[in-house]
């Protein structure tokens, strides 16, 4: 059982993006509504003991508890009883607004992010529906709750079989979206180490680099949309804050930004199936993708889009039946693969590896990939063998 995630272009009537932006303005103020509540719980426990701030703190009664998924749930429910705005909007749906809200908490108290932000006018972009009538796929339309048959553009094939757990839907500037969550009841086989193996090293001069050689140059979308962007951001700055021309600006801007990112996404997928041709085994560095972010070439980093490209991957290999491993991403620059030598840092405007232990030399790249696909091939128990210069084979142990 595994679920999928369609993507398809609405093809909403005027008065369903009336009726859309109309809910995702109620659920932007839930959203809001209920991080105050917590907000304000909070505050009013960060109050020292013996002292008292004069104008900052929130006086709530010591005993009252702290709102839950749940709690949250339960006022909810008691608000829609007196509320119109509330009551025209499915019940589900703003629930799993509030759920969430829940998840930024758990993700700032597990994963060390930030504090959950309140949302500004126009910044909420999503809602969902976490329950769907039966059957409510038609040719190329859906039915959702309270609002009905939506029509939107099938791009793509739907298989049969599956279940509609989910719709989800988002607003671009490029219009409205609907993402499908769809639950299939096909059992995938868990995907065994097998095959040929290939490690893979991301880098900034050249993205990809595999362990059997392949470069692939690090995609400018960005440097090369640079220079469109700025001349779209020039014009919005002579614009007069808030006109109408100025928002025509603003969205080209916006659309820009968007064709940007698609074309990312679809050069990510292309380049994973690359990837995939031909290899059993895949291992990547796992890297600390936000620690990168904040360096000195967080800009390029982001630019790159390593994380989304990890993701993207990974799902290739699932889909294709390929196994995924990360792997310790240590020093992978600093070794011989060929005699695990160390062979101490090297600088940026290093390109090549060459040993001086025992005269090994390739592209640095490539040798950091070569480190990953060893580590990879023992970390599933294989041992590794050179088979010649610069080529590495796994042989499972038994
Ligand atoms: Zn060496």
């Amino acid at each position: 059982m595994f679920n999928l995630t369609y993507e398809f272009k609405l093809k909403p009537t005027r008065q369903q993006v009336l009726l859309f932006s109309e809910w995702m303005e109620i659920h932007r103020r839930v959203y809001n509504y209920a991080l105050r509540e917590r907000k304000d719980w909070y505050k009013s426990r960060s109050c020292q003991i013996n002292a008292c701030s004069v104008h900052s703190e929130y006086i709530i009664s010591a005993d009252t508890p702290r709102p839950t998924y749940a709690s949250q749930c339960k006022s909810l429910t008691a608000a829609r009883k007196n509320n119109s705005q509330l009551k025209s909007v499915n019940a589900q749906s703003l629930q799993q607004t509030l759920r969430r809200l829940e998840k930024a908490f758990v993700s700032m108290w597990e994963h060390n992010q930030g504090f959950p932000r309140f949302k500004k006018t126009g910044k909420m972009r999503s809602f969902s529906f976490p329950q769907l009538g039966k059957s409510p796929l038609g040719k190329g339309q859906i039915k959702l709750p309270v609002i009905g048959v939506v029509k939107f553009r099938q791009s793509r094939y739907i298989p049969d079989g599956g279940v509609v757990k989910q719709a989800r839907i988002v607003k671009r500037i490029s219009g409205w979206y609907v993402m499908l969550t769809i639950n299939s009841n096909v059992d995938v086989p868990e995907v065994k180490p097998h095959g040929k193996g290939r490690g893979i090293d991301v880098g900034l001069i050249s993205m990809v680099a595999s362990s059997d050689g392949l470069l692939v140059k690090r995609p400018k979308f960005f440097v090369d949309a640079e220079r469109k962007l700025k001349l779209l951001q020039q014009r919005v700055s002579r614009k007069r804050l808030g006109s109408n021309n100025w928002k025509k600006a603003q969205k080209k801007v916006a659309l820009l930004h968007e064709y940007i990112a698609n074309c990312r996404k679809d050069w990510h997928r292309k380049l994973s199936h690359q990837l995939c041709d031909g290899a059993g085994m895949i291992f990547v560095e796992d890297l600390n993708l936000t620690g990168l972010s904040r360096g000195m070439l967080g800009k390029h980093c982001l630019d790159a889009g390593f994380g989304q490209f990890f993701k993207i991957l990974e799902q290739v290999c699932l889909k294709r039946g390929v196994y995924f491993q990360k792997v310790d991403s240590r020093k992978t620059s600093q070794i011989c693969p060929q005699c695990q030598h160390q062979t101490g840092k090297k600088t940026l405007a290093e390109r090549v590896h060459k040993c001086a232990h025992c005269g090994y030399t390739t592209d640095r790249d490539v040798a950091a990939a070569q480190v990953v696909l060893i580590r990879g091939l023992a970390a599933v128990g294989h041992t590794v063998k050179m088979l010649s210069e610069g080529k590495f084979v796994g042989i499972p142990v038994n």
